[in-house]
């Protein structure tokens, strides 16, 4: 077993270190922010994921898992160093690599044994053979350090799953010393090692991101002609999905991807490209698309009704997704400040985001708008001029299309996840538009 010291305890770093604990190595966890760091060795898990807590508890009370700021302690005397540090996107689209740079720098002058220095952050094609030299510049110490990229996989609301019992693990190493070190720390786990050179595995990690970005937004162009055409984006996507080939996952037409990855990963790769002479059409495409897509329901219902001035507009779903509390590039971080600019009355319903989502856009008026956050759903829907559905919540799911007919002050619907089909709402007397489907009463 191993000592791993990991940085950064974001939803990567944290659900990392919980599971290389829980397989038995001796994790120490490095954050930089001390309210995360007690919240941790108190139990509790300062991100939102099913089952982290609980596994969470397990290996703290069981000692195999500590938190810390202190990263000298941490990294002294680590065999292996995972680094988990946001890579956020900068305004021209490339990768921020500062978090990097300066964990490098404090494992440069930190450690005093042999350490490999695993990077699982996505960073851009290249980025590690420079981490690496960063550090043996820095170093004070005389030891063997070599850096490894190990690209994650995770997916957020199913993180804890998704790192137990990966479909694959990506290994780049650059000597045999790195690979045997890094096959070890995943041997307990028993799960498909792939190993390439650096440079691939950075590289694999783009293009499977924006892969999956690709087939969405080419499954939201298809639904855009669907409407037109009067095709049903779900009833092509079943009869594409039979195809082996294609596959029957990611076809789901909606409002557009949102989260930490994708959108940051196609414009990263995108912005590679074009450093190195090359556009990269495809994933350029997708990002345009996406953007438009995004605000495709509020055009829509723009076009509907005279104005959102005055009008009480119930809003089910601020995260990216279901089964997290994360809003980055959320579909309605684009629309909710529309809305308010025209003067809408917002009610905002999450079972999970709304806390996160109150620290961008707090509770109360705005210039013309205001923003109320309710607890249950028939709060949000009470007397509601207009519903906009941008996350597909077990919670929403459950919304019978009864409840819109007999709540809403006018049952007119924009569902953004296509949780409903269209016969339901016709019956039920709810005028309602979803994506790449014909709208409906
Ligand atoms: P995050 O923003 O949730 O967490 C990053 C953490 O690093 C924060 O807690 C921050 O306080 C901490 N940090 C910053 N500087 C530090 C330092 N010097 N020492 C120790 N800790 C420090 O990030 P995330 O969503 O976990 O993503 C991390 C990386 O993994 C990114 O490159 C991302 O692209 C990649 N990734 C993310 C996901 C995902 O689903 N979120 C999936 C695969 C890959």
């Amino acid at each position: 077993m191993f000592k791993v010291a990991i940085a950064g305890t974001g939803y990567v770093g944290l659900v990392s270190g919980v599971c290389f604990a829980e397989v038995g190595h001796q994790v120490t966890c490095v954050d930089i922010d001390e309210k995360k760091v007690n919240l941790m060795k108190s139990g509790v898990s300062p991100i939102y994921e099913s089952g982290l807590e609980e596994l969470m508890q397990k290996n703290n009370a069981e000692g195999r898992i500590d938190y810390t700021t202190n990263f000298q302690s941490a990294y002294r005397n680590a065999d292996v160093i995972f680094i988990g540090v946001g890579t956020p996107e900068q305004p021209d689209g490339s990768a921020n690599l500062s978090y990097i740079s300066t964990v490098a720098r404090q494992i440069a002058e930190s450690v005093e044994n042999d350490c490999l220095v695993v990077v699982k952050s996505t960073v851009p094609v290249g980025t590690n053979d420079k981490v690496e030299q960063f550090i043996k510049d820095f170093l004070v110490n005389d030891v063997r350090i070599e850096v490894a990229s190990n690209p994650e996989f995770l997916a957020q609301g199913s993180a804890v799953h998704d790192t137990l019992y990966a479909e694959r693990i990506i290994i780049g190493t650059e000597s045999k010393w790195a690979e045997d070190r890094l096959r070890e720390i995943y041997e307990p786990f028993h799960l498909p090692i792939v190993s390439v050179n650096r440079r691939s595995a950075e590289m694999i990690k783009y293009a499977s991101n924006d892969f999956l970005a690709l087939k969405i937004s080419y499954m939201n162009d298809i639904a855009n002609l669907c409407e037109l055409v009067g095709a049903d984006v779900q009833d092509v996507a079943e009869g594409m999905s039979f195809d082996e080939r294609i596959g029957s996952k990611f076809l789901n037409a909606g409002i557009g991807f949102g989260g930490s990855c994708f959108p940051k990963d196609t414009k990263a790769l995108d912005n590679i490209s074009r450093e190195n002479g090359y556009e990269l059409r495809t994933v350029k495409a997708a990002i345009d698309v996406n953007k438009d897509q995004k605000i495709s329901l509020y055009k829509k219902a723009s076009k509907r009704l005279i104005t959102f001035n005055g009008l009480k507009v119930a809003v089910l779903g601020l995260t990216f997704k279901p089964g997290t509390d994360d809003l980055r590039e959320a579909p309605s971080l684009a629309n909710v400040p529309l809305l308010l600019e025209q003067g809408a009355d917002i009610y905002a319903y999450d079972p999970v985001g709304a806390s996160n989502f109150s620290k961008v856009y707090p509770e109360g008026d705005f210039d013309k708008g205001t923003i109320t956050y309710v607890d249950d759903i028939e709060q949000a829907l009470a007397n509601a001029n207009v519903c906009f559905i941008f996350t597909e919540w077990g919670e929403v799911k459950a919304v019978t299309p009864d409840a819109y007919k007999r709540l809403m002050r006018t049952p007119l619907v924009y569902d953004g996840r296509n949780i409903y089909e269209n016969y339901d709402m016709r019956e039920a007397g709810v005028e309602y538009h979803s994506i790449g489907r014909a709208s409906v009463n």
